[in-house]
Order: C-alpha cells, then sequence, then structure tokens
C-alpha cells in the first residue's frame, strides 16, 4: 500500500463504541454484558448528558472502586482538540478536532443576541464533490459516529457554561451545517438528534424545533426524516433553479433533478409543519443572475410562499478556487426579485470570513500540512 492510501486508511479507522451512540435500552444491556447493574449506565448518561461530564473523579456516585475503568470504558475519549481560532470581536469561535485515527473535523461557535449556535460536522469530508466547497475536495473519509457528534455537542455547552461568550451561558440552537452530508450517514444523525434533544439522562435537552440539519438534497432520507416525528428544521443546499446550473455545483443532483428534490422538500414541509431553508450561495456569473432569481422564485411559489425562507448567502470563496462572491448590486437585485414574488428572504451573514469560515477550510489545511 502507498503512502497516501495507508494514511487515509488510518484515517478512516473507526472509534470505540460510546455511551452515546446507544439507545437507553441498549445501554441497560451493555452495563449487563460488561457484568454492571443496568443503573451504572444510568448514572453515567445522567453525567455525560445532564452535567456534560465524563471525568470519573467527578462522579462520585459511582462506586470507587472500578470508576475509573467504568467510565474509561464507557465515555472513551473520542475527540482531540487541535486548533481553536476567534473571530467576530470573540463571538465566533472555530475549533478543530482529531478523531480516532487521526481525521479532522471542524465546528463552529457562533454567540447572537438571542441565542449561541453550534454548526457540527457529521462526516469527516464528504463524497457529494461539490465543486466549490473545501470540504467536497477532500472526499469522504468517514461517517461520524452519533458519539462523536454528541461529543462535539458536549464540549461546545460546556464551552458555554465555562463562560466563552461571558455572561451567555447556555447553547441552544445545533445546525448540521459543517462538514459532510448528514443525510448519507442517516442512523448516526438521528441517534445524535436524539441525544441532542432528550431529556434528563437520556440527552442534553435542547429543543428538537432548534435543531437543523443541511442536505444537499438526498430526496429518499429528506423523506425519511420527515416521518421521524421529530420537528427540526430542514435546510436544502439549492445553489441553483435549473438542472444545468445544479448539475455542476451539486452534483447529486443528476440523480434527482431540481423538480423532485424541491417536491421532497415541500412534502417535508407538509409533514412536519417546519418551514423549509433554502440555501443558495451566490457564486458571481455562475448561479446569481438576475432571470435565476426570477426562475427560482417562481419554482419556489409552485407550491406557495408560507412553506419556505430563502438565505442567500455570499460565497466564502475556498483558496485557490474560480469561484467568488457575487458583485453586491447583483446581490441585492437577486434579493429583491425573490422578495417582491412574495418569498421570504433573508441574506445571510458570512460569519468566520477572516477565519476560514466556509465549511471544511481548516480540516483541508490540516491535510495539506500533514500531506505536504
Ligand atoms: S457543500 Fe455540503 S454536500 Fe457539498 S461537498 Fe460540501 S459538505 Fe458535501
Amino acid at each position: 500500500m502507498n503512502v497516501a492510501l495507508a494514511d487515509r486508511a488510518q484515517r478512516a479507522a473507526k472509534p470505540p463504541q460510546h455511551l452515546a451512540d446507544l439507545s437507553e435500552p441498549e445501554r441497560d444491556s451493555w452495563a449487563e454484558s460488561l457484568g454492571l447493574p443496568r443503573m451504572r449506565a444510568r448514572q453515567t448518561a445522567r453525567h455525560y448528558f445532564g452535567k456534560l461530564e465524563r471525568t470519573a473523579s467527578c462522579m462520585t456516585d459511582l462506586p470507587a472502586a472500578g470508576r475509573d475503568e467504568l467510565v474509561a470504558t464507557l465515555l472513551p475519549p473520542l475527540l482531540t482538540r487541535a486548533r481553536q481560532i476567534s473571530a467576530d470581536g470573540g463571538r465566533t469561535v472555530k475549533t478543530l478536532y482529531h478523531l480516532t485515527g487521526g481525521a479532522a473535523v471542524e465546528t463552529v461557535l457562533m454567540a447572537y443576541p438571542d441565542r449561541i449556535t453550534l454548526c457540527v460536522s457529521s462526516q469527516a469530508g464528504c463524497g457529494m464533490g461539490c465543486p466549490f466547497c473545501a470540504t467536497g475536495k477532500l472526499g469522504l473519509v468517514r461517517n461520524l459516529s452519533a458519539a462523536e457528534i454528541l461529543e462535539q455537542v458536549r464540549l461546545a455547552a460546556r464551552a458555554c457554561q465555562g463562560g466563552i461568550f461571558g455572561g451567555q451561558k447556555r447553547l441552544t440552537n445545533v445546525v448540521f451545517m459543517g462538514m459532510g452530508e448528514p443525510l448519507a450517514n442517516y442512523k448516526a444523525l438521528t441517534r445524535a438528534i436524539a441525544g441532542i434533544a432528550g431529556q434528563g439522562g437520556s440527552g442534553f435537552g435542547l429543543s428538537a424545533r432548534n435543531v437543523t440539519v443541511s442536505t444537499c438534497g438526498l430526496v429518499e432520507p429528506m423523506d425519511r426524516l420527515a416521518g421521524e416525528g421529530r420537528p427540526v428544521r430542514l435546510a436544502l443546499s439549492l445553489h441553483a433553479p435549473d438542472d444545468p446550473a445544479r448539475d455542476g455545483l451539486v452534483p447529486i443532483n443528476r440523480r434527482y433533478g431540481v423538480e423532485r428534490t424541491l417536491a421532497a422538500a415541500y412534502r417535508y414541509y407538509e409533514a412536519t409543519g417546519r418551514r423549509v431553508s433554502i440555501e443558495y450561495a451566490l457564486i458571481r456569473d455562475i448561479n446569481d443572475q438576475a432571470w435565476r432569481a426570477t426562475q427560482l422564485a417562481a419554482k419556489l411559489c409552485q407550491y406557495g410562499t408560507g412553506w419556505v425562507h430563502v438565505n442567500p448567502i455570499p460565497l466564502n470563496p475556498v483558496p485557490g478556487s474560480i469561484w467568488t462572491a457575487s458583485r453586491p448590486s447583483v446581490q441585492e437585485e437577486f434579493l429583491r426579485r425573490l422578495a417582491a414574488a412574495g418569498l421570504s428572504v433573508t441574506l445571510r451573514d458570512t460569519r468566520g470570513a477572516d477565519i476560514d469560515g466556509a465549511c471544511g477550510q481548516l480540516a483541508a489545511k490540516e491535510v495539506v500540512r500533514t500531506n505536504g
């Protein structure tokens, strides 16, 4: 095996099983299989989810004899912090973690006046191959386990509790908009959502309504998620209203097409009652023409205007890429046309543009450093 292949194989190494990978009954069975009473798994889960704790010495309700081994088994270390940088006057904090095997993932924590939002990664790299995206250039290294996703949330919630944003101490929102296509890692995604929104000893207690799953438009998993009975918000990265442009920007479109993708997004709205966000990265001279805004409005409005909210976002360019952000006047006209059609539209801010804000940029640099 050559060096690059060996390096990739090592990065793809699977993480150890963790308590947060399992449902409550599965945790009970795991404890029993280790020769422990079920209540040990429940006590440990209460520390992990309720107190955001994984240090054995803090879990004084567990018997001292064997406590370290118990915690090391049920809550093995999953993420190692490699780098952390902040921007926007300290209101945006980006963290690079190494996983078991050494693959890198990122989170971005953002404080707003009324909420704190964490952007999590669901895969190391991504196999969807969108050409304007730093993560897409890495290819898929591997899926994250549910516990690896939940550990990103726990560490961020602890940082908030510890005062990383001063008096604002509660993590309120989680968005799956970091590295990876979350619907391509469906089982871990839904297990992670259960852990984020679960109450008491079974989750971090956030509202499922404050969780957003972003997808490039995998139709069957979108329908499956609609049937899960959890009111999470769906964000569809559309980026073009027509197949010729979208086929180039979001290659999975060649399988589904824009019409089928939008129909699935509308079914999601019908099933959950949650307004769908349409994400649209405005890329100069590629998808930002005024006629495309008119076409986008027409395609969305075929289902009415109340089901959807459009979020155009100026492209955060990947270094060395030919793609760049739209001119401000073009951007304005694009938004004006959508609003004129009666659609609700907000230009999304580009948090962390000065810290490699586009998803995957820190990790992409990490790969360049490692391989170079
Ligand atoms: S834009 Fe999203 S789906 Fe496309 S390659 Fe990047 S991470 Fe993957």
